[in-house]
């Protein structure tokens, strides 16, 4: 089968069924279906890679040089990127297909995709459930099969929670790993872009791709090319797993807990021994997260002022009165949170007791995992307190949604690669993930790992 061939059936689905999940933001047939001939083209002419003709979608804060990058903003709504994100230059490099943008929460502030510009994004295995976010869009288009493959971000679980939520598999890489070039900024010590997929196969050959240096990003880590197909199929037996009992406490559903307990059982079956470990700071990652996330965003977002690019606000007076208006009207009601929070944490006289505090703490949480390490080889426990929630459910109150990453951010505090992969379901028949989290630069340990339950 051709690449145009198979680009045209997710298309034709895309347009079946995303009126119904709400997954893409934006679909450029034209501009698809032109990416997927050259990619024919490549093959005949015996240039191709393992990927090239595979049509995948990218979540929409990915910059992509003429498609419509919008973060899930008003405030970017009519942005047309001038330029490729690294990621999606090595995308472009290895052939894929680019089947759309992704929906997501507003510049991937949430864990519902409630907070998006363009509309929430059902879960397709149940509609009146979120489909978990941030990037809730990439997530349920694997879920749906609208794309065999997406793109996604992890500030503080945006792509293991979804994918728990959603039912499929998605790897935070280690910090630095994955370049940001192009990818637009929330909290940039802890944001890093990874795959999601139906496979802890499929995720290591994207893997493959989004790694690499780039001179672009300060942060990008030169190292060693990896292929994280290689050891998939290595057997487990004499893997040490340590289970943090904080991940197995209050908070945790019980539903949630017996399948991961099963997904656990399975391992032992495999040859695995598994020892109890502590992470005595986890308590405090949210509060922690909740500090320095909002401050780095609120220095990113001042950028969009409405003078250079994205909205700006039809009727002002003055040059502050537009930057007013325009960035009342531009962001959303979470963003705004944020943006206060952030700003008032940074200020004089609370920047010591706050920012400074948190930093602190943030330590604290990393040294948790070094210590943790010493005793195991690998942690595992749930993905998400809770199997998908209702819409609506947790929109009033930010706290409780804020409590549904309280597995996931600790691992983006310590900038250490972490995974979701599918362990079950939940009494309400919504999926449920076990959370993989590995040590740095652990990645294809973590694969195969998860290869070998799959
Ligand atoms: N849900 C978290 C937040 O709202 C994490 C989001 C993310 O990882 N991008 O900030």
């Amino acid at each position: 089968v051709s690449s145009v061939e198979m680009t045209q059936e997710f298309l034709n689905r895309i347009k079946a069924l995303n009126p119904v999940y709400n997954a893409f933001v934006t679909v450029n047939e034209e501009a698809t279906l032109s990416q997927a001939k050259f990619a024919d083209e490549t093959i005949a002419a015996g240039k191709g890679t393992l990927l090239t003709g595979v049509p995948i979608a990218h979540k929409d804060i990915f910059c992509a040089k003429s498609w419509r990058t919008t973060c899930g903003s008003k405030m970017l709504s009519n942005f047309v990127s001038p330029y490729d994100a690294h990621v999606i230059e090595r995308f472009g490099q290895a052939g894929t297909v680019n089947l759309g943008k992704t929906n997501m929460d507003e510049f991937a502030m949430g864990s519902s995709n409630e907070t998006s510009h363009f509309g929430p994004v059902k879960n397709p295995w149940d509609v009146n459930a979120v489909p978990g976010g941030s990037s809730g869009g990439s997530a349920a288009a694997v879920a749906a099969r609208l794309c065999p493959a997406a793109t996604g971000t992890d500030t503080g679980g945006s792509i293991r929670q979804p994918a728990a939520l959603c039912g499929i598999s998605g790897i935070k890489p280690t910090y630095g790993l994955v370049s940001r070039y192009g990818m637009i900024a929330f909290a940039s010590s802890l944001d890093q872009g990874g795959p999601m997929a139906r496979s802890a196969e499929d995720l290591a050959l994207m893997l493959n791709v989004m790694v690499g240096f780039d001179a672009r990003d300060s942060t990008s880590l030169q190292r060693e090319e990896e292929n994280y197909a290689r050891t998939l199929d290595q057997p487990l037996k004499g893997l040490k797993v340590g289970l943090p009992k904080e991940y197995f406490a209050e908070g945790l559903s019980a539903d949630v807990e017996r399948a991961v307990q099963a997904a656990i059982d399975e391992y032992r079956k495999l040859g695995a021994e598994m020892v109890e470990i502590s992470l005595p700071n986890t308590r405090l990652s949210i509060p922690v997260y909740y500090v320095l996330a909002p401050a780095e965003a609120s220095s990113n977002l001042s950028r969009y002022d409405g003078v250079r690019y994205g909205y700006r606000a039809p009727e002002y007076t003055d040059l502050m009165d537009m930057y007013k208006k325009t960035r009342a009207q531009g962001f959303g009601t979470e963003v705004k949170r944020r943006i206060m929070i952030g700003a008032y944490v940074l200020s004089h006289g609370y920047y010591d007791a706050y920012y400074l505090q948190a930093q602190k703490i943030r330590r604290l949480i990393a040294q948790d995992f070094t210590d943790a390490f010493k005793q195991c080889d690998i942690i595992m426990g749930p993905t998400a307190p809770t199997t998908a929630f209702n819409l609506g459910e947790k929109g009033a109150d930010p706290i409780q949604m804020y409590l549904s990453d309280i597995y996931t951010i600790a691992v983006n505090l310590a900038g250490l690669p972490g995974m979701s992969i599918p362990a079950g379901f939940g009494d309400d028949g919504r999926p449920v993930g076990l959370q993989i989290i590995g040590n740095y630069f652990s990645e294809a340990k973590m694969l195969n790992v998860a290869h070998q339950y799959q």
